[in-house]
């Protein structure tokens, strides 16, 4: 769902971070796609759905607008951005689609342009972080994304997109929701087997 002109137009960028964010709204890659389109000059790399369905605006070799200071540096480096639907007030935790995707891409971020596997340091420091974690990153201060996610981003994201690296199986992210099985389907034994997947 390329952008234009920010895509062709924004200068290029060496990817050397990756910021998750919530957006505060329960929207789709398509919606998310609409809203830098038509009604802010503001865009983001990656959008991500409730359901673990993920949008790519922007080339991750090309500046995108929501990180502030972080999204180009006079050096040249800058970070990929990552939107993720949420409630109005960002408080509710990722689901475990999303959480499934966001390791997923981070390990495809981390293969294609060498972003180290671990939480950054500084605000400049190459590695993986969200939005609040340093003041640098937003202009005035943000909750973003979230007390949960922040949590789950130490708990969940990070571990898992260390053990997909190390070999385990990156979590499956259907794109649409499993329709409801004739017997009902065990969610013990589907959540264990994500987290299993992800080394948790
Ligand atoms: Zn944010």
């Amino acid at each position: 769902m390329e952008l234009q002109p920010e895509s062709d137009d924004q200068p290029a960028i060496v990817p050397t971070q990756v910021i998750f964010h919530s957006i505060a709204a329960p929207w789709t890659p398509q919606r998310i796609y609409e809203y830098w389109r038509d009604s802010t000059n503001l865009d983001c790399h990656f959008g991500l759905g409730y359901d673990g369905s993920l949008g790519q605006f922007i080339g991750t070799q090309t500046r995108a607008d929501a990180n502030f200071r972080a999204n180009r540096r006079p050096d040249g480096t800058g970070a990929v951005s990552v939107e993720t639907a949420s409630n109005d007030r960002h408080t509710d935790p990722w689901t475990d689609a999303q959480v499934a995707a966001l390791i997923g891409l981070g390990l495809w971020l981390h293969r294609t342009h060498g972003i180290p596997i671990r939480v950054c340091r500084s605000d400049s420091d190459p590695g993986f972080g969200y939005h609040r974690l340093f003041p640098a990153w937003s202009d005035g201060g943000t909750a973003c994304p979230g007390d949960a996610r922040v949590r789950q981003f130490h708990d969940l994201v990070m571990p898992g997109i260390a053990a997909a690296a190390a070999g385990a199986p990156v979590p499956t992210t259907p794109a649409v929701p499993v329709p409801p099985a004739p017997t009902p389907l065990p969610r013990r034994r589907i959540r264990p087997a994500i987290y299993r997947a992800i080394g948790v």
